[in-house]
């Protein structure tokens, strides 16, 4: 074990989740690659929906959070700031709501705990619709809502709870069924949930599921259930964590995908909007943002660093196209993977869009979760000098890639034949 492994084991909590037999330090990164303490490079397929929606070191990024570092950083609320409204203006008009105001957090997990608190005080309930396998981070009511019990570290919440099908489409009770009768089943679900219950304050979905593993619920899924829950005045939150921003290629938001019944009424984002300063944040109608009675604000929140992060990466996403970027070189990437796939009997399935790709691995010639071979082939791509990800239900049996959105073909081509060989060694 290395020192910085067993210092870490001595000050840090057991139940913080670290990657690979012998963790990595990564020391610096440039582009779409990253190096270790010991001078190893690797292609990163995983940074893109962590911290890093661009580039690794992204010149423009760091000249614009040095310059501010020189300049100011103070509230981010009591006095007049700049560069939040600037980005406010952007996000307001980039999500789709209409009459949108945002508020700016430092994270995923505080987005979706204002979220909650935003539709709980507008419908003044505290029930809440949940999707099962979903994640919506670590405070306790983002905890409390959050389907993928392995990611659940406690069964009390302040909120009351249901969950709903649909989130997953390749297991569970409805997984042979076509798409159309796949919705129509999920929408026979949250009819008989809400045939139960008073009418809930919100529906909270990942339009596709992150930590769950990458799946892939039918397109129109969500309008589905939206026409559904408007019958009651019951709000719909998409968590836009891991989708926005152009990652799924297609669509600029996950929820376009279900776009037939209009945008949510409320969106939360964050991770990589910063290229790694901390920015999250919601957006609302202004009716819904504007329900809390007193004021509620976020120290850290909007700072200006943030926000001279947030603005220049985001100029640069949009200046360079990245969505349509993540749309070409993602569906070269889907294509590649499928034909390896269609070799190896432990994969089920490479799904996905975009930049945002999910391989499902099942012990060959059964449809066993395969966790163990999951693990193996993260080991083995390390080895080869490339980093992915791994999601999935309690048995983590998907691999997960979602590299900044600046990947070129060559480097797709390079790290889909270095995950080729990986997947080769475990089965
Ligand atoms: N929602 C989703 C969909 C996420 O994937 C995550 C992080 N994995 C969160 C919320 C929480 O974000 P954070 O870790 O920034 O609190």
């Amino acid at each position: 074990m290395n020192d910085l492994f067993a210092r870490h084991r001595q000050v840090l909590p057991d139940w913080l989740a670290l990657y690979y037999d012998e963790p990595l330090e990564i020391t610096h990164g440039e582009g779409r690659h990253v190096w270790d303490a010991d001078g190893n490079r690797y292609l990163d397929f995983f940074g893109g929906i962590l911290t890093t929606m661009t580039a690794h070191a992204l010149p423009e990024v760091t000249k614009a959070v040095s310059e501010q570092a020189g300049r100011i950083i103070h509230s981010s609320t009591l006095y007049l700031n700049r560069p939040m409204v600037e980005l406010a203006e952007r996000i307001a008009q980039l999500s789709g709501i209409p009459d949108a105001r945002v508020f700016f957090t430092t994270s995923g997990t505080e987005a979706n705990d204002t979220a909650l608190l935003l539709a709980t005080t507008y419908r003044r309930t505290n029930t809440i619709l949940a999707m099962r396998n979903s994640y919506h981070g670590r405070s306790f009511s983002s905890v409390g809502i959050t389907g993928n019990k392995g990611w659940s570290p406690t069964s009390l919440s302040p909120l009351q709870t249901l969950y709903v099908h649909g989130g997953v489409r390749t297991r569970g009770p409805f997984a042979e069924l076509n798409d159309r009768d796949f919705i129509a089943a999920c929408v026979d679900d949250l009819r008989d949930l809400l045939g139960h219950t008073r009418a809930p304050a919100a529906l909270i979905a990942e339009p596709i599921q992150g930590v769950g593993g990458f799946t892939s619920p039918p397109d129109g899924l969500y309008a589905a259930f939206r026409k559904v829950l408007q019958e009651q005045g019951i709000l719909w939150i998409a968590d836009e964590v891991q989708t926005g921003w152009g990652r799924t290629g297609e669509h600029f938001w996950g929820w376009q995908a279900h776009g037939q019944s209009g945008p949510p009424d409320i969106l939360t984002f964050a991770k990589g909007i910063g290229n790694g300063s901390s920015i999250g944040g919601v957006v609302a109608r202004s009716e819904i943002m504007n329900c809390l009675d007193s004021n509620s604000i976020s120290t850290f929140g909007g700072t200006q660093i943030t926000m001279a992060a947030g603005l220049a990466n985001l100029s640069y996403l949009l200046e360079h196209d990245l969505q349509g970027n993540a749309r070409r070189v993602g569906g070269l990437l889907i294509e590649r993977l499928r034909a390896v796939a269609a070799q190896l009997p432990g994969v089920r399935e490479v799904r996905g869009r975009g930049l945002m790709i999910g391989i499902e691995l099942v012990k060959p010639g059964t449809d066993e979760a395969d966790p163990k071979s999951a693990s193996a082939v993260l080991e083995a791509a390390r080895e080869g000098g490339l980093l992915i990800g791994k999601g999935g239900g309690h048995n983590t049996s998907a691999l997960r890639i979602a590299p900044p959105l600046s990947l070129t073909v060559a480097e797709a081509e390079e790290g889909a034949a270095i995950l080729e060989q990986a997947l080769r060694s475990a089965y």
